[in-house]
């Protein structure tokens, strides 16, 4: 990234914004409810760094291509820099830093003591062989090697990786430093240093908040209807919680579209993407909707959990549910924000919702730290107590501020970053 990309100004608000747009507005409005340094806000707007590596591949047919990786950072004055790492034709080093700065706030709403990373690979993962997948994933971490590491950055899956990709990055460095290292990434399979409960979490987290957000607008879960998009690891793993806590999940959708049942679905029939990827239709349902249907049907809870941007400035007007809950990253766009806003349309944000994922890949980094394993039990129980813990804080910013749920989650944030920026000073 250039410095001239990097202090970009915001465009006027259109719904082809870029991540780091979205994530420079949100801290833009978010910055007017804190009482934060504008010293700290103007730091907050760019990343500490942003790493572009060159990732050379040869091809099961002995071809080699070159691939381009990213690694940002954004802020780490709260501790090593945490986030995932995305295999996905779209990425961009604008794109890493956007979702860098989502992660800072993530993890300061959670209160855990990381900042703020994102990285990965413009590659297709569905064009790549196991294989391939291996040796681009083991040559990646060798390239960003000096910028990782237990104490200094912790990689994590997110789109187009997962515990097996966790298990060779980790398993390259440590070949490299002489040491198996399991702090360095987490997200891997239990058997290698992973947390039980890892690959459930974020689907887990979206569940609590959506129960809480059920409570909390004085629905009953009995009698609540929810529409999921997106039925991987995310969707299908708060889906089925909620149906086990006795909400009816009438709609869930893959990329192929979606079943819808008034009567209820039963989720846990429907394959997830892991168990069998764009199973979703080939499921008995009464009725099929589109992706596009799914998001306006008239629920009580809509949970978009595929892919960023799916509302938008022109759906944004026709949402029928009562509240949306964020399973992914950035599904909704600044404008429809302000749309939903407008017609009280409660969006609890996913910095909160989806959180589950880096909690758990914090309880995962203290266990390979102390090298010691916690029961599945454990890190449910302390998951559940650390986003009911984060859920008051951001209700007591909603109450006290009578703001929208966004602004509240990042006036939580922003407070925590603000005080260790203060705290620890400017390097003059
Ligand atoms: N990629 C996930 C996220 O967006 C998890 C990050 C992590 O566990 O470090 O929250």
């Amino acid at each position: 990234m250039t410095s001239q990309q990097a202090t970009e100004p915001e465009p006027d608000e259109t719904d082809h914004e870029s991540a780091l747009e979205t994530a420079r507005r949100q801290l833009r409005e978010a910055a007017t409810h804190v009482d934060v340094d504008p010293g700290v806000i103007e730091r907050l707007r760019h990343p500490t760094r942003v790493v572009e590596v060159s990732v050379p591949l040869e091809r099961d047919d002995g071809n080699v291509e070159v691939f381009t990786g990213y690694r940002a950072q954004h802020d780490d004055v709260r501790g090593p820099y945490k986030g995932g790492l995305r295999y996905h034709p779209d990425v961009t080093a604008q794109e890493c830093v956007g979702l860098s700065m989502w992660m800072t706030w993530k993890c300061a709403v959670m209160d855990l003591p990381f900042g703020g990373g994102k990285g990965g690979i413009v590659v297709n993962p569905k064009d790549l062989s196991t294989g391939e997948k291996e040796r681009l994933t083991r040559r990646f971490a060798e390239e960003i090697r000096d910028e990782v590491g237990p104490k200094r950055d912790i990689p994590a899956p997110d789109m187009g990786t997962d515990a097996k990709t966790m298990a060779w990055f980790m398993d390259a460095y440590s070949m490299q430093q002489g040491e198996t290292t399991p702090g360095v990434v987490t997200g891997k399979p239990p058997v290698v240093g992973g947390s039980y409960g890892r690959e459930e979490a974020p689907g887990r987290s979206v569940a609590i908040v959506a129960r809480e957000a059920i409570d909390y607008y004085d629905k009953d879960i009995g009698e609540t209807t929810v529409a999921v998009q997106g039925y991987g690891s995310v969707g299908a793993n708060a889906a089925r919680l909620l149906q086990d806590w006795g909400a009816k999940v009438v709609a869930v959708s893959d990329v192929n579209g979606g079943v819808y049942d008034t009567d209820g679905l039963d989720t846990h029939a429907i394959p997830s993407h892991d168990e069998q990827p764009e199973g979703v239709m080939g499921q008995d349902a009464p009725n099929t909707v589109t992706n596009e249907e799914l998001l306006e049907l008239d629920v009580d809870v809509l949970i978009p959990a595929a892919i960023g941007n799916v509302i938008t400035m022109d759906n944004a007007g026709r949402i029928d549910a009562d509240i949306v809950v964020e399973g992914a990253n950035g599904p909704t766009t600044s404008g429809a924000d302000r749309i939903l806003d407008e017609r009280d349309v409660p969006v609890i944000p996913d910095i909160l919702a989806n959180a589950g994922g880096v909690t758990v890949s914090y309880f995962e980094w203290l266990q390979d730290i102390n090298r010691r394993k916690w029961s599945e039990e454990r890190v449910n129980s302390e998951l559940e107590s650390e986003m009911l813990s984060a859920w008051e804080d951001v209700r007591a910013e909603v109450e006290a501020g009578d703001v929208s749920w966004r602004d509240a989650a990042y006036v939580v944030a922003l407070n925590r970053i603000g005080k260790a920026k203060e705290a620890r000073g400017l390097w003059p």
